[in-house]
């Protein structure tokens, strides 16, 4: 099975104290660390685990700049056969329906039988996936937690409201959006990325792909200002250290009764 899973390199908000620019267009992003979408991760992970039993091989693309290469390099050191950058200046500022027909274009260059790409990412549109999918006339099942491969179909879990579980049944060639939990994504360990650091990884721009009307320009949904609600009535900023933090929040559960 040729699999394609679409990652993002973003923000890691286990190393980062994340604040919002002055001028409100996006967040403080320097010297932020980045790592791969959590999502995107499962979503590797489980390529690499349908390849491994039916074979076939899992490409990783990212849009993204050329920093955006260490996250491919990372996934192929987990186990990814191969990686592709799509990068041009052009890209920048596009919205989900601009990054969706970006990454459309890279998957009519190849032959893919399953794309995957998390359920979301940091800026938790949820929306490429979806639109991917429909702009490639594709079946597509969203959060998925679960999939099994049974011929030219796949069996695929979903997580429903309330705990429940759906099974479907979808058609192959297919996208889907995967579900954190789905799987344990193993280990990359420093060896493995030494491994891969020097493999050549293709990338292509605009014209390469053939897309236009992407980007800041092209994007019709418009980022108009990105801010910190104020605090509501009731509402408590727990203030201190980390561990300040979590002494005062278990103090408050006793006092309301949420802890005994
Ligand atoms: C500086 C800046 C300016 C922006 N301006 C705007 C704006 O004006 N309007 C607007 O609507 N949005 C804007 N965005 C948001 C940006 O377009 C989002 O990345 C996009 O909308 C996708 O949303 P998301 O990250 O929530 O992805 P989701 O839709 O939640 O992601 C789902 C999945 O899609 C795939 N995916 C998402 N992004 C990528 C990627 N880059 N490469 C490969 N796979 C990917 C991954 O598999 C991911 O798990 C801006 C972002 C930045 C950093």
């Amino acid at each position: 099975m040729e699999i394609l899973v679409c990652v993002k390199r973003v923000p890691d908000t286990a190393e980062n104290e994340i604040t919002i620019k002055g001028d409100g267009t996006d967040i403080q992003r320097d010297d932020l660390v980045y790592s791969v979408n959590e999502w995107d991760n499962y979503a590797t992970e489980e390529a690499i685990q349908i390849r491994d039993n039916v074979g076939g091989t899992v490409t990783v693309v990212t849009v993204g700049d050329s920093e955006s290469e260490e996250i491919l390099r990372r996934q192929m050191a987990m186990g990814a056969d191969n990686g592709i950058l799509l990068a041009d200046g052009a890209f920048d500022g596009s919205d989900a329906r601009g990054i969706a027909s970006i990454l459309a274009a890279a998957v009519k260059k190849g032959k893919y039988d399953l794309i995957l790409t998390g359920a979301q990412a940091d800026d938790g549109a949820g929306a490429v996936g979806g639109m991917l999918a429909a702009m490639l006339d594709l079946p597509y099942a969203s959060l998925v937690n679960k999939v099994e491969v049974a011929g030219n179909k796949l069996k695929v879990g979903r997580e429903i409201e309330g705990g429940n579980q759906e099974m479907n049944e979808i058609d192959l060639p297919c996208v889907l959006s995967i579900q954190t939990g789905i799987n344990e994504p193993r280990y990359v360990g420093i060896r493995g990325i030494r491994k891969v650091a020097s493999v050549e990884i293709p990338t292509h721009n605009a014209g390469a792909l053939g897309v236009s009307g992407v980007g800041k320009a092209g994007a019709q949904v418009k980022r108009v200002d990105y801010f910190t609600p104020p605090a509501g009535k009731g509402a408590e900023i727990l203030e201190g250290s980390m561990e300040e933090k979590i002494d005062k929040l278990i103090e408050l559960l006793k006092a309301k009764g949420g802890l005994k």
